[in-house]
């Protein structure tokens, strides 16, 4: 089976960008924020509880908090992602732990890539993002349109 259909959805030119950060990655964080501090203040900034609470102590950067990871945080993402509020997820995770919010994680994952944002798991993805003349101009970003194929899907089962 392929996709045929696709929507278009636009990340305006300040990006919604989220900052997540395992515990063992939050200096790793703390660092790429630091050095990327001037391109990141010319976007919305969104990070998980612990991580933004220390990125906005350390650097003194505007960041809307949501719950902790393992408390919601995660899924707080994952839900405007969904509602086409968030464009960029730079998530930082220790692929060496597991933890108690482990379907968490895989869900945020999973839903950045159904709305084909941009993602970033480790430090070099997250240069790449953050340097793309992209970032800096509006982006027509060309999603799947699931929800047509599953209608289609479950008409054809109907028959
Ligand atoms: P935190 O959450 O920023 O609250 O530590 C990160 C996570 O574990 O998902």
């Amino acid at each position: 089976m392929s996709y045929s259909t696709h929507k278009r959805v636009r990340f305006p030119k300040k990006k919604r960008i989220a900052l997540v950060a395992h515990d063992s990655r939050k200096k790793d964080m703390l660092e790429w924020v630091k050095f990327n501090k001037e391109s990141l203040a010319r976007h919305e900034l969104f990070a998980t509880g612990t991580t933004g609470t220390i990125i906005a102590r350390e650097l003194g950067l505007e960041i809307c908090l949501f719950k902790s990871g393992p408390l919601g945080g995660d899924q707080q993402i994952g839900a405007r992602i969904a509602d086409n509020k968030i464009d960029v997820v730079i998530f930082l995770w220790d692929p060496l732990m597991s933890h108690p919010h482990e379907p968490d994680i895989h869900a945020l994952q999973r839903i950045a890539t159904v709305y084909n944002i941009v993602l970033a798991c480790n430090r070099s993805s997250a240069d790449f993002a953050i340097s793309s003349p992209l970032m800096d101009g509006e982006y027509e970003n060309l999603v799947v349109d699931y929800e047509a194929e599953r209608i289609r899907q479950a008409e054809t089962m109907l028959k």
